[in-house]
């Protein structure tokens, strides 16, 4: 299939910079980065310091995402926060990451409910799905994007998966330093769209944002934003670096670019 000229480029904080420290970078992030039209930057940090920096940011240059949402609207759900809640603050979510499905132990169905909360909400539901080393080495990475696509798009109509990205993200490949090979991305992204044809139709198979996400610094970026159906890249430890994080925002301008001439 042909690349978009666009690319998404997600940085996901994770538990990580207090609410003063996630200001001062954000400062500091927005004199390095330069607003192109082909890289739309989203911006994942802590919970906490989302209320402020939705008036920091310019949103041209940076958008919001929660890093986990909960799928109730509202009520006796001590310690939780809603989609409902972040309506109007945040503009994507982060569901279904690994560290929610494998140390708190989320399920596809919580994923499910989590991805309508979203789309109810007016946040767009970053859906990451991938595989554990076991199941990689059991050859079982196919029948687990199914079962994840499956299980937390159930429900999701053919219009609200316009507002869907999936991220790939092998859970051996998160903050170990183990990247993928951009071949590995490759038959995980043709895997992704091929179950999205079965249950939506190749036009919407076609149109879905694929991400990858697992390990990338600057110095992989590229190898990964040239691979024809990855549409961007989900950030962990790297987008902790200004300079990294800048330096990947141009380079996936410069793969959008190069796709526009294709
Ligand atoms: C992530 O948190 O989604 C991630 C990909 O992390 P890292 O880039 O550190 O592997």
């Amino acid at each position: 299939m042909a690349a978009k000229n666009k690319k998404l480029i997600v940085g996901n904080w994770k538990m990580n910079l207090n609410v003063h420290e996630a200001s001062l970078y954000v400062h500091t992030l927005s004199k390095l980065v330069k607003t192109h039209r082909t890289v739309e930057v989203v911006l994942a940090p802590t919970m906490l310091a989302l209320q402020s920096l939705s008036l920091q940011v310019n949103y041209r240059q940076f958008k919001l995402a929660a890093q986990n949402i909960y799928w109730r609207d509202h009520g006796a759900f001590t310690g939780e926060i809603s989609a409902q809640q972040l309506s109007g603050v945040v503009q994507y979510a982060i569901i279904g990451h690994s560290e929610r499905r494998h140390i708190f132990h989320e399920s596809d169905k919580d994923t499910r409910n989590k991805v309508q909360a979203a789309i109810r909400n007016g946040i767009s539901p970053i859906l990451c799905v991938g595989e554990t080393a076991a199941e990689r080495a059991l050859n079982e990475t196919n029948d687990v994007l199914h079962d994840q696509l499956v299980g937390g798009l159930a429900n999701v109509t053919s219009e609200e998966l316009a507002q869907i990205t999936i991220a790939y993200e092998p859970v051996w490949a998160i903050g170990t330093g183990n990247n993928a090979t951009p071949h590995d991305v490759r038959q995980a992204e043709k895997a992704i769209r091929s179950q999205i044809s079965h249950l939506y139709g190749k036009t919407a198979a076609e149109a879905v944002n694929v991400l990858y996400g697992g390990s990338v610094n600057k110095d992989s970026a590229t190898d990964y934003l040239m691979i024809p159906g990855v549409d961007g890249l989900l950030i962990g430890g790297a987008s902790l670096d200004a300079e990294a994080f800048s330096d990947i925002i141009e380079k996936a301008h410069n793969a959008a670019s190069v796709v526009v001439k294709q």
